[in-house]
């Protein structure tokens, strides 16, 4: 049997001849194992006919894989310096295309439109960990339409996004990345072996498939209430949402969490994320029934 993997330099090869030193201020730790890289195309689910969103390519081991499965693959990378390595690594893929910028700044889903047209995107990346939960919001909250995220994360990261209510991990990202997918799995646990160099943290791969994108006001809302109760998680509800959401008075607020079946001594960390859609609700509507 032939083997179908790209012959590639290998990340110690690419970094010898480009005297290339990884950048810890960019959370540079390449991924150099092989079946790691597998299993991360293969939770893609990739059929050639799709648009892929990379971020943070580094020497181009994972995007050359995408480059091979997909249709297309733009791959929004920081660290310019990696320009020649990326151009040699992806000389042969002419479906790959690389932004430079900080993908917190630039207009992503400009990006994909003019690189893809209107078409639902993919996006598969090893992240940098220095801003995995501002990556990972700015993509569900701006980013364009995308059917699935497939994303190696720190494990802590990952025990979030998986977080049962009433359990130490649960937060304000569990909720949110709850209300953007349907379902959200750790595919692969990750040990920090499998990177060069090798990061503190082991890591995991994670799938989240994507509901349709929820009314963006509706999302507005729920953040607000979300943030509100997580920000003082050690207080009841009625005393956290009372601090923090201005111009909204005590009663109103008991009121609101009267509507919403949620007892106003209860914490944010024992809520679902229906209870917070109920209570995003309720203080939105603002009027109640004599009754309730
Ligand atoms: N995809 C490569 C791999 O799997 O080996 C590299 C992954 S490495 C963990 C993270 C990559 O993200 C690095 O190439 C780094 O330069 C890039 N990066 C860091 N911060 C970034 C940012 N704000 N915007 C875009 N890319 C960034």
């Amino acid at each position: 049997m032939t083997d179908s993997r790209p012959s590639v330099p290998s990340a110690a090869e690419l970094l010898r001849r480009y005297a290339f030193h990884p950048k810890k201020s960019l959370g540079q730790h390449f991924l150099v194992d092989d079946r790691i890289l597998e299993r991360i195309v293969a939770a893609a689910d990739l059929s050639g006919r799709e648009a892929v969103l990379e971020i943070g390519p580094g020497l181009g081991a994972l995007t050359l894989r995408l480059a091979q499965a997909a249709w297309r693959v733009l791959a929004v990378e920081k660290d310019r310096s990696l320009q020649p390595v990326l151009s040699e690594v992806l000389r042969d893929f002419g479906n790959v295309q690389v932004c430079w910028g900080d993908v917190l700044e630039v207009d992503l889903p400009r990006m994909c439109e003019e690189a893809f047209g209107p078409r639902t995107v993919r996006v598969v990346a090893n992240l940098p960990y220095y801003v995995t939960t501002p990556v990972m919001m700015k993509l569900l909250e701006e980013g364009p339409v995308m059917d699935r995220m497939v994303l190696m994360v720190q494990r802590e990261v990952a025990d979030r996004l998986t977080a049962r209510p009433g359990t130490k991990t649960y937060g304000a990202l569990t909720v949110a990345v709850q209300w953007f997918a349907e379902k959200v799995e750790s595919v692969a646990r990750v040990p920090a072996s499998c990177f060069w160099p090798r990061p503190e943290v082991d890591s995991v791969v994670v799938r989240l498939d994507l509901r349709p994108r929820p009314d963006p006001e509706v999302t507005r809302r729920l953040s607000r209430v979300v943030r509100a109760g997580f920000g003082q998680r050690r207080k009841t509800l009625l005393n956290a949402l009372s601090h923090a959401l201005a111009g909204r008075d005590r009663a109103s607020i008991e009121q609101a969490l009267r509507h919403a079946r949620v007892a106003p001594d209860r914490r944010a960390e024992t809520l679902s994320l229906e209870e917070f859609t109920r209570l995003a609700q309720a203080l939105a509507d603002g009027v109640y029934p004599k009754s309730m």
